[in-house]
């Protein structure tokens, strides 16, 4: 269930004068609820994780290709880079994931001062909850990169 749907279903569950904070929780709990049925069991080969993994190995090409078109020199992959270097690029990526995390609280903050401004909240959470999933490909991107440098 998408956000809108769940803010909705929540309206019509709760009244127009419920509190805010409730509000979004019932939301909330129906996102998570629709997910928990959605990837539960997790059977290997489930289709959502094979869905993140090729978007993660999409990340680890585009990666490579920036590389060749010059933005940076080298990728976490490359085995001659210590260590110490990769963990400040992967730690780079995780801030990103910081970053994304820290605008869905705006967000949520934002719905919650506003009250009824469903469309707000909808559209920066929803940009946010975009960008999260973005960069959390990014980190395990990074982190399959590195690990490609390393004997199994
Ligand atoms: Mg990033």
């Amino acid at each position: 269930m998408d956000l809108r749907t769940a803010v909705e279903r929540a309206n019509r569950e709760l009244g127009e004068n419920a509190d805010t904070f409730k509000l979004l929780e019932r939301a909330r709990e129906l996102v998570i609820g629709d997910r928990v049925a959605w990837a539960d069991p997790l059977p290997v080969g489930h289709p959502g994780t094979k869905i993140v993994l090729d978007e993660v190995l999409a990340e680890r090409l585009r990666q490579e290709q920036l590389r060749a078109a010059g933005k940076f020199l080298w990728t976490c992959a490359d085995p001659t880079k210590p260590n110490s270097e990769k963990l400040a690029v992967l730690s780079e990526e995780f801030g990103e994931v910081a970053r994304e995390v820290t605008e869905l609280v705006i967000a949520r903050d934002k719905f919650d001062a506003r009250g009824s401004a469903v469309e707000v909240f909808n559209t920066l959470h929803g940009k946010a909850m975009a960008n999260l999933r973005k960069e959390l490909i990014q980190v395990a991107a990074v982190a399959v990169a590195w690990a490609e440098a390393l004997k199994p």
